[in-house]
């Protein structure tokens, strides 16, 4: 399989706790390379347009607060099925239910403030992954070679 992009972005609750290099450890450990990334904070404006289909659902309201309640770190990551695998190290979305070893097994604390978000198809891969960055911010590695090291 070709190379896939995925969104993904460390919530405000993983940054006030200090596990951001936890999370991008457990990224690159399975493969995942982050070539893009910023720190930011959304507007209500920004997180209700990002989440806005699930608009309506009873968490909604909430989500958008909590999700601006603090910077969020939003990263591009690159790799052999990435949104699967993604996915799969940030672990099930109802609290209690994440799979041992994954990101939100060990970060979570409710089923709002789960540490991370990660795109769901690849539509909504390239929708969310527009959202944050325009193509000159993203830095894929076969774009870029070391240079030689006279000294080495
Ligand atoms: P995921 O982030 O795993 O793709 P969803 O897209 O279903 O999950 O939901 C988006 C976010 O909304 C979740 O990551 C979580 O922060 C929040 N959320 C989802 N379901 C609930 C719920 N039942 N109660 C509170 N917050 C929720
Ligand atoms: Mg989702």
């Amino acid at each position: 399989m070709a190379k896939e992009r995925t969104l993904s972005i460390i919530k405000p609750d993983a940054i006030l706790k200090n596990v951001v290099g936890d999370i991008q450890s457990r990224i690159e450990s399975a493969g995942l390379s982050i070539i893009a990334v910023k720190m930011t904070r959304l507007s209500k404006k920004q997180a209700g347009l990002f989440y806005e289909m699930h608009k309506g659902k009873d968490f909604y309201e909430y989500l958008i607060k909590f999700m601006t309640s603090g910077p969020v770190i939003v990263q591009v990551l690159e790799g052999e099925n990435a949104i699967r695998n993604y996915r799969k190290v940030m672990g099930a979305t109802m609290f209690g239910t994440a799979e041992k070893g994954t990101i939100r097994e060990k970060h979570a604390t409710s089923n709002a403030h789960n540490a991370v978000h990660g795109s769901d198809s690849p539509e909504n891969a390239i929708r969310e992954i527009g959202f944050f960055f325009p193509e000159r911010q993203i830095y894929p590695k076969e774009n870029y070679k070391l240079s030689h090291d006279p000294n080495a």
